[in-house]
């Protein structure tokens, strides 16, 4: 297929990368230059990219970034076709992304919402799961870049239904971390060696994919950014609005955003979301830090 890939972040140049590979025919465009896909077509601008392809895949920031690409100077809806496809494997807005998919239909196009997880590991070896809100027809036809960057494809429903979802998901995941965290904070501050702890976890029913990910990083201190804290911080907000405008109360939340307000204050926002144990340990006086680790 002919397809346009705006946006070549951590996910976005991995899954572009992976669309190449499969013998998709590829234009890139990146905000700032230089960055490059091996195989693919840089244009200059979001238009240059999307003009006469079928398909415009999103890969970009934030609400403010999707709108920016779509819809602002030099966005797609200049060279928009009827027929045209743009997809958004952007964590954004569930509401903007209706009102996007709104402005896109009134030229013609189909819009999907279809965001990712699986991070910067996944996306590398196509084994993304996305989680999509459009009608099983177009999920159908856009199978073949699917499976190009994916394994698996879970249809929430219509339009805004792949965004709710993955905002909240990402809810729990945040939760999750906070949670394996302090847990892991306590019991070594309580002599329990950090090692032993995860162990006992990974044992138990508190196991999870989040405790398998991240247990290996935290040991090592490392926080090279899988998914980095700032975008986080930005899906937490996504899920404190959408809860604003659905009236839900999130009260754990709101607690976890403090810590990512303290965190993004102390210069953590380019590290992983991992790296918010740091200010637990800061506080606690402790260090975890497996001692067998590498
Ligand atoms: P990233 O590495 O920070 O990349 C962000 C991309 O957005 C860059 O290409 C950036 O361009 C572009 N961008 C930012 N503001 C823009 C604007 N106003 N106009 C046009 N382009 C703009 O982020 P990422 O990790 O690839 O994540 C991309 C999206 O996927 C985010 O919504 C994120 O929440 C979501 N996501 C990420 C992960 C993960 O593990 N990383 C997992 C699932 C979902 P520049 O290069 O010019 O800055």
């Amino acid at each position: 297929m002919r397809v346009a890939f705006l946006g070549m972040g951590i996910m976005g140049r991995r899954m572009a990368a992976n669309l190449v590979k499969a013998g998709h025919e590829v234009a890139v465009w990146n905000r700032s230059p230089g960055k490059d896909v091996e195989g693919a077509r840089t244009s200059a601008n979001p238009a240059d990219a999307a003009r006469d392809t079928e398909v415009v895949w999103m890969c970009v920031a934030d609400t403010a970034a999707v709108a920016q690409v779509l819809f602002g100077p030099e966005g797609v809806e200049s060279v928009l076709k009827p027929g045209m496809i743009i997809v958004d494997s952007s964590t954004i807005s569930p509401s903007a992304t209706v009102k996007f998919a709104e402005g896109v239909r009134a030229r013609g196009g189909d819009y999907v919402d279809g965001p990712v997880t699986g991070s910067k590991v996944a996306a590398e070896s196509g084994q993304l799961t996305f989680m999509v809100g459009a009608s099983q027809e177009l999920i159908d036809k856009l199978q073949p870049l699917f499976s190009a960057m994916g394994k698996t494809v879970f249809r929430m429903g219509e339009t805004g239904k792949g965004q709710a979802a993955k905002i909240s998901m990402n809810l729990m995941i945040a939760l999750m971390y906070e949670g394996f965290a302090e847990g892991l904070t306590l019991a070594t501050k309580l002599g329990v060696k950090p090692e032993a702890f995860i162990g006992l976890i990974q044992n138990s029913m508190v196991r999870s994919g989040v405790t398998d990910y991240k247990a290996p990083f935290v040991l090592k201190h490392d926080f090279t950014p899988n998914f980095p804290l700032r975008l986080m911080h930005k899906d937490i907000h996504l899920m404190l609005d959408a809860a604003k405008e659905a009236r839900v109360k999130l009260p754990a939340l709101e607690t976890v955003e403090e810590i990512y307000e303290v965190a993004t204050e102390e210069g953590q926002g380019d590290m992983d979301y991992a790296a918010t144990i740091a200010l637990l340990e800061k506080w606690a006086g402790v260090e975890v830090r497996g001692t067998s680790a590498d």
